[in-house]
């Protein structure tokens, strides 16, 4: 298996990332240390997530070149707009400690003001340009977002960053990214959000299915559930905090599931959202300010 993705620009991504989504700034140190050690090379993290400046600080206490570790993170909607996302970048790198940032996301589409998503987007094709990021893309956008977008646009995202784990799938905005261009890259990929906030259908990871599945591999149902991504062509970035987990998560490239296993998975699928309604994302309800660097 291929561990790394061509994006649409033709930079190579890894495939397997480690996410730091409600790691508290005090343990993203040695999350994202463990994480380097055994192997990750992918660090997603957020402007808003209030961690860039310890995963910065990871990332050079690691002794790895910057070269040799994908960073990306992503621009919160309260400094979208031409100006404020170009200033966000500097924020975002000055925290990171970084003069060029991989792979940099518009985390949530504005519907309510896509003329302030647009310029935000723009902004992003100006930092390409100048290299400053090397990657551009966006999170939670939903195919009439990915159409509105490209209306103005003439960058096409590489990544589109959405919720995906074996209780919501989203096929068809999957297929509006492939059919696109975009790499889908999943959050929540093990379902940690059917754990940490529950969608009604139980935590994927005691799933049945799942689990026997991962009984048949010998390995854990996280471990199943990321070797589905891998298999069906996904960028996936499980979090955790735990060193066993993070160690586990990344051990995956030993095993293969069967046709039928993906199928089964796929199969799982209950339409049920875990993270807020894209359509629902105002300023009004989700807007804060974003420190300087
Ligand atoms: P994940 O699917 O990665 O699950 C993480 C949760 O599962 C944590 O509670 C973790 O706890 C637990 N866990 C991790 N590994 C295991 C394991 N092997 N067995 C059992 N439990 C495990 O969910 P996230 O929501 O964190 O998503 C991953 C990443 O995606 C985020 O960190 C972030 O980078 C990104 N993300 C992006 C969003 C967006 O809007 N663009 C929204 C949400 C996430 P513990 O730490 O204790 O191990």
């Amino acid at each position: 298996m291929e561990t790394n993705l061509q994006l649409n620009d033709k930079v190579s991504m890894p495939a397997l990332g480690f996410g730091v989504f409600q790691t508290p700034p005090e343990v993203t140190v040695a999350s994202v240390e463990t994480a380097l050690e055994v192997g990750y090379r992918l660090i997603d993290t957020a402007a808003a997530y209030g961690n860039e400046r310890e995963v910065g600080e990871a990332i050079r206490r690691s002794g790895l070149d910057r070269d040799e570790v994908f960073i990306e993170t992503k621009v919160w909607i309260s400094d979208y707009g031409y100006d404020q996302t170009l200033h966000a970048f500097d924020k975002s790198a000055g925290k990171l400690g970084v003069e060029q940032i991989d792979l940099l996301l518009l985390h949530q589409a504005l519907p309510t003001a896509f003329d302030r998503t647009q310029e935000a987007y723009r902004a992003l094709e100006k930092l390409l340009a100048d290299g400053k990021v090397r990657a551009i893309g966006v999170s939670n956008f939903m195919p009439d977002h990915l159409e509105t977008l490209m209306e103005r646009a003439s960058v096409v995202p590489a990544v589109n960053q959405i919720e995906v784990h074996p209780y919501f799938a989203q096929p068809e905005l999957q297929k509006a990214n492939a059919t696109r261009g975009v790499l889908t890259q999943a959050w929540s990929p093990i379902g940690g959000i059917t754990s940490y906030r529950g969608t009604g259908a139980g935590s994927t990871f005691d799933d049945p299915v799942i689990t026997a599945i991962a009984e048949a591999h010998g390995t854990t149902a996280a471990q199943v559930m990321i070797r589905w991504h891998l298999q069906e062509g996904r960028s996936a970035i499980p979090k955790s905090v735990n060193p066993d987990r993070i160690a586990a998560n990344f051990d995956v490239f030993d095993f293969e599931l069967t046709a039928e296993q993906t199928a089964a998975i796929d199969g799982l699928d209950t339409g049920v959202r875990g993270g807020p309604e894209p359509e629902d994302v105002t300023l009004e309800a989700f807007g804060r300010d974003i420190p300087e660097a």
